[in-house]
């Protein structure tokens, strides 16, 4: 129905979306831990309007009960608010039905856009958005090479709201090795605190493809904190989070425990998993049973 650029990403809960491919790879494509895009066909581009609008009419005559479009690939937000709204109308014009208009987003890429034009894209059905803070530390941040710091994130997670959307945060366990694992750990609860964003994800770093790229901004050896470190740090961040009402999950097959809530309400409970998975009490995943 639609040729897509492979490979394709898009968040878990967007399972049953319609993948949009609006752009090509990432704009930034630096991030040190990240290697979504690094295959020679996903350097970046912007798609062309008139691809994008064949896609869309394409679903449409195949008449699918299609209720939420995710635009890929690695930051959509990342096109000129005037190629975002002719995408968002021409969705509204073929797919009426549509309720939920959905993408990756680079606080830069927020940033950028006036408060008129974020409610226009509100107005027009782009409702979530999603937010790989990955860290609250600025010191993390700069050593991968994220491009963004808490002031930038904060910012761009206020503006969302601002505008009536929502936004999913993602947020990496043991991003900042052991050597930063605390700092990253209680900056990354203070941004979560300041922002209070809807929905809260933790997901555990990977590098299927060696730590050679992390290896740079950590003095030549990147150490990932092992499994009771990375627990030690969930379970500082987890104390230090002062939500109100954000869905708080850790459920992705990276995490060797998974855990999922509404916090504040479900902190005492999801702190006291923590605290017996450390202590040996709960089973944990297996390296075989992460799926990396
Ligand atoms: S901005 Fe996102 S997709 Fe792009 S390199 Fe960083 S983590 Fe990967």
């Amino acid at each position: 129905m639609i040729n897509y650029i492979e490979p394709l990403f898009r968040p878990p809960s967007e399972w049953k979306s319609l993948i949009l491919q609006v752009t090509n790879g990432c704009s930034w494509n630096r991030c040190h831990f990240c290697d979504m895009y690094t295959a020679p066909q996903k350097q970046f581009r912007a798609q062309k309007i008139d691809k994008i609008a064949e896609d869309i009419q394409r679903v449409a005559q195949r008449n699918l009960s299609i209720s939420r479009v995710f635009l890929a690939d690695g930051d959509a937000m990342s096109l000129p608010f005037n190629r975002l709204e002719a995408i968002c109308l021409l969705i509204r014009e073929h797919l009426p039905q549509v309720t939920r208009i959905s993408s990756y987003c680079l606080p830069r890429n927020l940033n950028n856009k006036t408060d008129a034009q974020l409610a226009r894209l509100r107005e027009l059905g782009l409702s979530l958005l999603y937010v790989g803070c990955e860290s609250g530390d600025d010191e993390v941040l700069a050593r991968i090479e994220k491009g963004e710091t808490f002031d930038s994130s904060l910012l761009a997670l206020q503006r969302i709201r601002a505008a009536g959307m929502k936004s999913s945060v993602m947020i990496l366990n043991g991003l900042g090795g052991v050597e930063l694992s605390r700092q990253h750990a209680l900056n990354s609860a203070r941004l979560m605190n300041e922002a209070q964003p809807d929905y809260l994800s933790t997901l555990v770093v990977t590098l299927p493809l060696g730590k050679a790229r992390m290896d740079a901004g950590f003095d030549g050896d990147f150490k990932l904190p092992d499994q009771h470190g990375l627990l030690s740090e969930m379970q500082l961040l987890l104390g230090e989070l002062e939500l109100e009402k954000t869905i708080f999950r850790s459920d992705h097959a990276s995490n060797y425990l998974a855990l999922k809530g509404i916090l504040g309400r479900d902190k005492q409970s999801l702190l006291t998993q923590v605290e017996q998975a450390i202590q040996g009490l709960v089973p944990l995943r297996q390296e075989w049973q992460r799926g990396l």
